[in-house]
């Protein structure tokens, strides 16, 4: 018997979990569904077989502007395992070892940032002139010039020098959009930097898991939402909905079983939407869009262990380089080691994702030893490479006409995901967003404004 508070949610990542949580919380009996034996989707950990130690499919960060993120996880209760810089600071590494620091000053926004970007250590007065124009502009008009623009066309209407894009906006695009900013679309990269710079925490922006991502949020909201009478199904695959007068019916799992309730959400990724949706459901848009208009983009992350420490700081960035960031993990986990374990993080990696292993290593050595001398004398003593063939879409100019929102033609199926409509590039931020404008569209009874 179904009643109208049951809800089955297919998939079980940040979209799925944190619309099943916002659900849980408000009453309703949910289902999740997930077709992986463990929860979190392409936000995850395993155990290192060799090491015993956990590790996450990629080195995730998280920005203090995740506001819907910051309330999810206080909801579940384990906020306290995400730890915030007091005060934005970056720091990238190029050739020679040269530095480039970016640090929020203590002082009001914009102020915050408009200090920080005047007195960026590593470029010289005029082109943290250049930065200050930028960031105040940006401060004042938001992404408001960004359409039909890329990053890379964005930073040279605002005359930014070689330079300043090369040693800090190009990677922080990078990171934010994973793809190439001469691809990426300017506007979320603009959303995403208002949101990380100016939002009221700013001064704290990024925020680092001390534990792997499973202990920071898959196994607190499977308990939060068995507590409130839920279930959550791993290793169980959604095989299809199935659609009567206009509304989806049931879910038939690959199994056989089949599972009804009022409320569907979607929260599959958009290359596995299709396989849900019957043949001569006309979707329109939807069906269209997801299997034509986006395409994915890579990543792919490498762990290191040494004998020794080779980092001096929690986490970098690398200028000039194919492999952008290094985090200390140590540091992260908060323990201190004799030894040495690294990850190492390949945005948009489209070149690079066919290389094997060894290729990957060679690589990733020769570039610690380029930019940290400290490395050069440390022995290696296992790694592990994680690739990400769809780890995002990529934001390309013209993808977010390609992003539906999370209404659907059918009235009681909603979509959930990074890759639906938020406003965002695809991010944790997004895809929580997504499950709790879910939420919110089923607890309003499916009706509800257009758009995250
Ligand atoms: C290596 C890497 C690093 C990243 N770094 C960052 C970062 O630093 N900061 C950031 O904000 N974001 C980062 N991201 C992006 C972030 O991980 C994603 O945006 C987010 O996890 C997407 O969540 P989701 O729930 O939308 O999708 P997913 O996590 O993909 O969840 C979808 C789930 O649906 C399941 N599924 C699919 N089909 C079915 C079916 N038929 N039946 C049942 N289940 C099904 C899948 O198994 C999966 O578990 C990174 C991603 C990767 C891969």
């Amino acid at each position: 018997m179904t009643n109208d508070r049951d809800v089955v949610i297919i998939g079980g990542g940040f979209a799925g979990l944190s619309a099943a949580v916002a659900l849980a919380e408000r009453g309703y009996r949910v289902t999740v569904v997930e077709k992986r034996s463990r929860l979190g989707g392409r936000a995850t950990s395993h155990v290192d077989a060799t090491t015993g130690e956990v590790v996450d499919n990629g080195q995730h960060v998280f920005l203090r502007a995740y506001q819907q993120t910051i309330r999810f996880l206080a909801t579940i209760g384990t906020l306290d395992r995400l730890v915030f810089q007091d005060r934005l600071s970056l720091e990238l590494v190029g050739p020679g070892g040269a530095l480039t620091r970016l640090s929020a000053w203590p002082l009001p926004a914009p102020l915050h940032v408009a200090a920080g970007l005047l007195a960026t250590r590593g470029l010289s007065f005029s082109d943290r002139l250049a930065a200050m124009a930028f960031g105040w502009r940006l401060w004042r008009r938001g992404g408001a010039d960004t359409e039909g623009l890329t990053v890379d066309q964005w930073m040279e209407r605002h005359a930014q020098p070689a330079s300043v894009r090369e040693r800090l906006w190009r990677p922080l695009a990078l990171a934010v959009l994973n793809e190439d900013p001469a691809l990426a679309a300017a506007a979320p990269f603009a959303n995403v930097l208002v949101d990380a710079l100016f939002t009221r925490a700013a001064w704290s922006a990024i925020g680092l898991p001390r534990t792997g991502l499973s202990a920071l949020y898959t196994d607190a909201s499977q308990a939060f939402i068995e507590h409130r009478g839920g279930r959550v199904l791993t290793g169980q695959t959604a095989a299809g909905l199935t659609v009567t007068r206009g509304r989806v019916s049931e879910v038939v799992l690959s199994t056989g079983e089949r599972l009804g309730a009022s409320w569907y959400v979607s929260a599959v990724p958009y290359i596995n939407l299709p396989e849900l949706l019957p043949s001569e459901v006309q979707l329109g848009h939807i069906a269209f869009l997801t299997s034509q208009g986006l395409a994915s983009s890579p990543i792919i992350s490498m762990y290191l262990w040494f004998d020794r420490p080779v980092l001096d700081r929690p986490f970098v960035g690398m200028i000039g380089t194919a492999w952008q960031w290094a985090f200390d993990r140590r540091a992260l986990l908060g323990r201190s080691s004799s030894d040495g374990h690294i990850a190492l993080v390949m945005s948009a990696a489209g070149h690079f994702i066919t290389r094997s292993t060894d290729e990957l290593l060679d690589l990733a050595l020769a570039e610690l030893h380029q930019l940290f001398p400290a490395s050069r004398d440390a022995r290696l003593l296992h790694r592990a490479v994680v690739k990400e063939p769809h780890a995002t879409f990529s934001p390309r100019l013209g993808s977010d006409t390609h992003r539906p929102d999370q209404r659907t033609p059918l009235g009681n199926l909603f979509l959930a995901g990074d890759w639906t409509r938020t406003g965002l590039p695809a991010s944790i931020e997004g895809a929580v967003r997504s499950g709790y404008r879910c939420a919110e569209l089923i607890a309003g009874g499916g009706v509800g404004q257009r758009g995250a």
